[in-house]
């Protein structure tokens, strides 16, 4: 897929939390995430799957009635993934519960999504570097929905970031199936 690009605010290049870095491509600015942990301290990079050219977050994960690794777009914002199994339409839009794939922990925690057609109660929380900052992804892995929660980020930045989506907009047929 091809890389979107959408202004990634100002003021939050002059403060990027740890983990996550700043690239150009072709002259333009873009936010990848270089390193998450599961809760238990593995990291959660894939160096050998890359998706444009970075490193992916891999995943286990169980959706619907499959269970295999997801290596997800480390694009602040993407939503290309790549799958050990293949899911079907459905499942791709079903609920995902996710674990490390080094210890198998958890990764699940309660979190209503805002996004009114989506309304899952679940996201995945990964940690990024010190064990405050997190990523929190919708569980519905076809749903946009992604925040970057950061100790004492001003609440502007945070909805700025919130709407950075660089692939897939969301459409009506996005939910198609359940
Ligand atoms: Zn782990
Ligand atoms: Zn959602």
């Amino acid at each position: 897929m091809k890389l979107v690009y959408k202004t990634v605010p100002p003021e939050f290049l002059t403060s990027l939390p740890e983990g996550i870095k700043y690239v150009q491509k072709k002259g333009q600015d873009f936010l990848v995430v270089e390193q998450l942990f599961c809760p238990d301290g593995h990291s959660l990079m894939a160096d050998h799957v890359r998706l444009h050219g970075e490193p992916s977050i891999c995943l286990e994960a169980t959706i619907g009635n499959q269970q295999g690794r997801i290596f997800v777009d480390a694009f602040w914002g993407g939503h290309d993934k790549l799958y050990s199994f293949i899911p079907t339409d459905a499942e791709r839009h079903s609920l995902t519960r996710a674990r490390c794939p080094h210890c198998g922990v958890s990764l699940m925690t309660e979190r209503a999504c805002p996004i009114e057609r989506c309304g899952s109660p679940q996201a995945i929380a990964l940690n990024l570097p010190g064990g405050v900052n997190r990523i929190l992804v919708c569980a519905r892995l076809g749903c946009p929905d992604h925040e970057l929660v950061v100790q004492q980020m001003p609440e502007e930045i945070s909805r700025k970031l919130r709407s950075i989506n660089y692939f897939g907009e969301f459409h009506d047929d996005m939910f198609r199936g359940i």
